[in-house]
């Protein structure tokens, strides 16, 4: 059995879901590492409240692409809007772009989550701390009020008992649990995620999984990079294929897994089912 099959969360609840006005919206998006084209005019929309799944090889751009969205790259052609905004530029009425400053990105970046898969927790402060830092160290907020909500995270992640514990203490689950949590303090518009489970111990996926499939049904925007098909097949509106920096398939999970049109589609289900 592969750890795919081991791992496959129970079915989907029937959902016919009310998703948004856009809220991500990405056209004929250009990235280039020196001569190697990684993003090859990639257009992509994702709706309030959708959750979109993306998989691919290793080195088709899936990663690439995620920090593009939260601005941690920058792109060579196409626009990436999120929230309402233009990222890393101001537009003029005539179209004309001029860069951001750093504090206005970072402003922008502010309303994305970002979840790798290193959890880089800081290994000197406690959970609670870990949570609360940016809440009241960025945004000022007060520092009761960042703690009350971090606590509120914890219950969400099934964590409550750990606040006080060391990131040392945990295991990769409960740690990946935490960022997660750290995450969502920051009050993120559209979170992502980019191979939350890869790291972790084979008995430690679902629990993150689980997480997240809470996290989707209580309505949040979800961009996941995963191979986890069991969490598409339960919580994905739409699932992608990248391959070699073009989104190659985007259908809902059922056609996904059925019907797929692109052979890369095919050969990666051939291999994981
Ligand atoms: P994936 O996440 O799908 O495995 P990536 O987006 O990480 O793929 O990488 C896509 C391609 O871009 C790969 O060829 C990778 O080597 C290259 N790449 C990614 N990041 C960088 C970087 N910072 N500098 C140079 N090349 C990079
Ligand atoms: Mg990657």
């Amino acid at each position: 059995m592969t750890r795919m099959e081991a791992d496959v969360v129970p079915a989907a609840p029937a959902k016919p879901r009310e998703l948004g006005p856009p809220i991500v919206e990405i056209c004929n998006v250009e990235k280039r590492f020196g001569s190697n084209h990684v993003l090859r005019d990639v257009s992509l929309t994702v709706r309030r409240g959708e959750v979109v799944v993306i998989a691919g090889r290793s080195g088709s751009g899936k990663s690439t692409l995620l920090r593009c969205i939260d601005h941690l790259e920058t792109i060579e052609g196409g626009t990436i809007h999120a929230c309402g905004e233009l990222m890393g530029y101001r537009q003029d009425s005539m179209g004309k772009k001029t860069e951001l400053s750093d504090r206005r990105v970072a402003r922008q970046r502010r309303n994305m989550g970002m979840v790798f898969q290193s959890f880089n927790l800081f290994p000197h402060l406690n959970v609670l701390r870990n949570i609360t830092i940016s809440p009241v160290k960025i945004m000022g907020e007060d520092p009761a009020r960042a703690e009350a909500h971090a606590r509120e995270l914890l219950e969400r992640v099934g964590l409550p008992d750990k606040a006080e514990a060391y990131p040392s203490q945990l295991s990769g689950g409960q740690q990946q649990r935490v960022a997660i949590a750290r995450a969502l303090a920051m009050r993120p518009q559209v979170m992502l995620f980019d191979e939350p489970t890869s790291a972790l111990d084979p008995e430690m996926i679902s629990e993150v999984l689980d997480v997240m499939i809470d996290l989707s049904r209580q309505g949040m925007t979800m961009i996941v990079v995963t191979h986890e098909m069991g969490f598409a097949r339960a919580a994905a509106d739409r699932v992608l294929m990248m391959a070699d920096g073009v989104i190659v398939e985007d259908a809902p999970p059922e056609e996904f897994f059925t019907n797929p049109q692109s052979e890369h589609t095919r050969l990666f289900l051939s291999k994981i089912l």
